[in-house]
């Protein structure tokens, strides 16, 4: 057993489960297995354009933020993804590197992943805000409210079947809703898209930042992600 699956199987034990079923592989492609290949270049080739312009727009946006940042930090994974991980800012590693989720907690988040037979490179990852606050500040209200945009038209590319929230942050902008996560967990959110005209489950459920600090609300965040599994292989 290599050193992450031993990681994970940690996380998952620490989470109060013994045991978790395998299942088989997932095929992502399946639906599009279909479509002739020259299609999906071209959808895969817009997407890439449209994203590379919200990545300018965001770079050229006027904020404080950029003065102390030294990277805009945009998004890892798939632009095919059919979930969302959204999180709150990126932290230092994430801002010297230009991704997010690349810190302790998007190593926690990997393993999160994993457990419930995902991969990075499956997902679309981002933030909220996508410069680094002071010192790993919370976001304030105004700065939530300023990013929004970028993030729904972010949703509204990606059109994933599912988002995952990251914290109290990414559930306030979300769900617009200032209710703690322990009231939001546990049960699946809409969120609803005008452009893509269609309703997105989501949930909210603990950042992986928070889990280190505080182990024991990882049997609950185990609890959640597995609600995103059953519907993954629903769907499948
Ligand atoms: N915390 C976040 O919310 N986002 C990151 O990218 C890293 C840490």
């Amino acid at each position: 057993m290599n050193q992450s699956n031993k990681k994970t199987l940690e996380f998952i034990k620490n989470s109060g489960v013994n045991y978790f079923l395998q299942d088989k592989p997932r095929n992502w492609l399946k639906d599009m297995s279909n479509l002739p290949t020259s299609s999906l270049k071209v959808e895969n080739n817009e997407k890439s354009q449209r994203i590379n312009k919200i990545i300018e727009k965001i770079k050229s946006y006027n904020t404080p933020l950029k003065k102390t940042a030294k990277n805009v930090v945009v998004y890892d994974g798939s632009l095919n993804a059919k979930v969302m991980f959204i999180g709150e800012a990126p932290g230092r590693d994430e801002d010297s590197k230009g991704l997010p989720f690349v810190g302790r907690a998007g190593q926690l988040l990997d393993k999160m992943l994993f457990a419930i037979k995902l991969s990075r490179e499956q997902v679309y990852i981002t933030n909220v805000v996508n410069w680094r606050p002071p010192d790993n500040r919370t976001p304030t209200d105004d700065e939530i409210l300023e990013f929004l945009p970028f993030l729904q038209e972010q949703i509204d590319l990606i059109n994933p079947d599912y988002i995952f929230l990251l914290g109290s942050v990414a559930a306030k902008a979300v769900l617009a809703t200032s209710l703690p996560l322990g009231k939001l967990r546990g049960s699946w959110h809409k969120y609803e898209s005008l452009q893509l005209n269609k309703t997105i489950y989501t949930i909210a459920s603990y950042h992986p930042a928070f889990l280190l600090r505080s182990p024991k609300y990882k049997k609950s965040s185990w609890e959640d992600l597995q609600m995103l599994q059953k519907k993954l292989n629903e769907k499948n």
